[in-house]
């Protein structure tokens, strides 16, 4: 375990040079407070726990101090946004400060969000309030619980900055681990500025940092974005089956590496509804819960069309139509788990899309404890008690009967059906209703509640006794909060 000034730093991207990036120092927010830690996340870096009840540690993560081998910049990127093109974006209030080596050989970048403006600030004021940075952090960190490949967070820090959004609010900092934050929008930005011989370099270091097995390739750029494809077909699998909703699917919100990435207007689905849309600035829905499969197929078209310069357009759309069947194929496999089954059969396809057709019909069926209450019980049991939740009870008792007689050719020990579900079936699940709560106490100076939601939520399949609270249906004022997006 290492003390904060032991850590190694290998600052890869900052030797990119200044076509990549620009040289800018933190700008401190005042008084600040650690709000939430993240211990796991901690671990990644070898700290020791203690480290964060240290004043330094509220320090360096509110940009008051900097160990002197950190190289902070602010990376240039673009992106397409909601379908149209922005030509420059880049780090408008984030900073990669640096990427540390920690013992296990791995690099993790430290990314402070909230630190102030850049040469990519635009009209903002490069800060990010108390509310979106809790956000971010309780996402990332549960979202990675859950199994689902994303970004982590280490730490929120607040401050008595005055931050102008809707209202007066106060200004945050949230400390961003990644092995690398490079976007399709970075290879976006070389393409269309014509800077080949940068967008070379930059894939280069991709290649080299990232995926070194594709280098052994014949074609070892055709070989990367291949495994984009399945990395990204992976996770958006995991956000369908397991309903959560990204809200802002930009191209420049998109990692390189398959995780999920930049949190913003998010939500899990509350009442299954595949139409949701989380963001209300989504006017047309482009970016609703069931057109993310369409859209992150789309946002890889984007990137294979910068990698133009150099693959072959034939094998890049070749690649392309690898991401459909592979999203399927995940998407299958963790339904039939969260299903209970371990084998795979022809018509689970078909069971499944059922099952999802009645909840839609009905949106009265809470998408979580559906699965969590279908195994706490043997199969005929459980489905008398999640029934209750649909409209069309008929048709669920049809597609009852089905499901039982499925469950009676996997076999098996109720007691063993139990464990495999709740393995896969969450009983907690960060719902808006309950960041919102966190958020509350948190802007009046009570960080007891988001550290505690952090707590059950970094265990989501465990029981926890005396938490129950957090795994109740949300009350009816708390199932359509309009998240806002300025943050
Ligand atoms: P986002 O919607 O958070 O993914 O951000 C889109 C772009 O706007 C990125 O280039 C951000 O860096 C930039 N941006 C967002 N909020 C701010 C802000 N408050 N100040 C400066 N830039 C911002
Ligand atoms: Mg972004």
């Amino acid at each position: 375990m290492k003390t904060l000034d032991q850590l190694t730093f290998d600052n890869r991207f900052a030797r990119l040079g200044e076509a990549f990036a620009s040289e800018i120092l933190p700008e401190p927010i005042e008084q600040p407070r650690l709000v939430v830690v993240s211990e796991s996340a901690m671990a990644l870096l070898d700290l020791d726990p203690g480290e964060a009840q240290r004043a330094e540690f509220a320090e360096l993560f509110a940009g008051h101090k900097l160990w002197a081998e950190a190289e902070p910049r602010a990376m240039v990127y673009s992106g397409h946004q909601f379908g149209g093109y922005t030509p420059r974006l880049g780090d408008g209030r984030g900073l990669l400060l640096g990427e540390v080596l920690n013992d296990a050989g791995e690099h993790w970048d430290l990314h402070l969000k909230g630190a102030g403006m850049t040469p990519y600030s635009r009209m903002g004021d490069g800060r990010a309030v108390l509310r979106s940075s809790i956000r971010e952090f309780l996402a990332s960190e549960h979202l990675h619980a859950l199994g689902i490949p994303s970004s982590r967070a280490l730490c929120v820090t607040g401050s008595s900055t005055p931050v102008w959004r809707e209202k007066q609010e106060s200004a945050a900092m949230v400390l961003r681990l990644a092995p690398s934050h490079v976007r399709f929008g970075h290879f976006e930005y070389f393409y269309y500025t014509r800077q080949h011989e940068h967008l070379k370099t930059l894939g280069e270091h991709v290649l080299a940092s990232h995926f070194p097995h594709c280098l052994e390739q014949d074609e070892p750029w055709l070989a990367m974005l291949r495994e984009v494809i399945e990395r990204t077909a992976l996770m958006i699998a995991h956000w369908q089956a397991y309903g959560f909703c990204h809200g802002v699917m930009n191209t420049d919100n998109m990692s390189i590496l398959g995780i999920t990435f930049d949190y913003g207007p998010y939500a899990f689905l509350d009442d299954f509804d595949a139409n949701h849309i989380c963001n209300h600035s989504d006017d047309t829905g482009r970016y609703s819960f069931t057109n993310q499969v369409p859209i992150a197929h789309w946002n890889l078209a984007a990137l294979a069309q910068a990698l133009t310069p150099q693959v072959e357009v034939e094998a890049l759309r070749a690649s392309l139509d690898l991401f459909l069947p592979l999203y399927q194929a995940h998407y299958l496999d963790l339904m039939r788990k969260r299903l209970g089954f371990s084998s795979a059969q022809e018509d689970d396809e078909t069971l499944i899309q059922r099952l999802l057709q009645l909840m839609q019909a009905g949106q009265a069926t809470d998408y979580t404890l559906f699965f969590r209450r279908l195994g706490e019980q043997a199969p005929a049991e459980a489905l008398k008690v999640v029934r209750d939740d649909f409209v069309d009870l008929a048709g669920f008792d049809v597609w009852g009967r089905d499901y039982l007689a499925r469950c009676e050719q996997e076999g098996g020990e109720q007691a063993e059906r139990q464990t495999r579900m709740h393995a896969v079936n969450p009983k907690y699940i960060l719902r808006n209703y309950l960041a919102q709560q966190a958020i509350e106490a948190a802007e009046q100076g009570d960080y007891g509640p988001v550290r505690e939601l952090h707590s059950v939520l970094s265990r989501p399949f465990d029981e926890q006794p005396g938490m129950e609270r957090y795994a109740e249906r949300p009350p009816h004022w708390g199932k359509h909060l309009q998240i806002s997006c300025s943050s």
